[in-house]
């Protein structure tokens, strides 16, 4: 049985801050607002693990009014939803991401991206894609002011 869930986050730019995509550390003069440290790739990848497997948002498991998750690395909020995924008896088999951003062109980082999310979903490469889009300058994304991420991903079941 295959089980398909869908994640999308947006979150806007900030000049104090790092810019982190898929856990990624990508070369800019700015980064994301956020409580955690504002993934919006690994945080649609989340929701669409959460999704998938019928276990509701990352906002439900994560709060951001919870003090503990401040400033925490999105790849440990992966890390911890895989778990539960996977303890519910589920592997992810494919992922499909877009990163719409109007800049930094991604280009160049969009393979260490589809790397790292492959290596925090225990699966190959072959089987993460990640695509880098932008916005035609349109709406906020197009005029810089955010970025934004859709993320498809199918579940097998490994267990009864
Ligand atoms: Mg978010």
């Amino acid at each position: 049985m295959l089980l398909v869930g869908i994640g999308y986050d947006i979150h806007r730019l900030a000049d104090d801050r790092q810019l982190i995509l898929g856990g990624v550390h990508i070369d800019a003069p700015f980064g994301l607002a956020g409580h955690s440290d504002a993934d919006v790739a690994l945080h649609a990848v989340c929701d669409a693990l959460l999704g998938a497997s019928g276990l509701g948002d990352i906002g439900e498991h994560f709060p951001d009014t919870d003090p503990q998750w401040k400033g925490v690395s999105s790849q440990l909020i992966t890390d911890k939803i895989v778990t539960m995924v996977s303890n519910d008896g589920y592997r992810v088999n494919n992922i499909d991401v877009n990163i719409i951003a109007e800049r930094p062109k991604l280009g160049l980082a969009k393979g260490s991206i589809r790397e790292n999310i492959a290596r925090l979903l225990g699966i190959n490469s072959r089987m993460a894609n990640v695509k880098a889009k932008t916005n035609e300058g349109l709406d906020a994304i197009g005029r810089g002011e955010a970025i934004a991420a859709q993320v498809v991903l199918g579940l097998c079941k490994t267990k009864n």
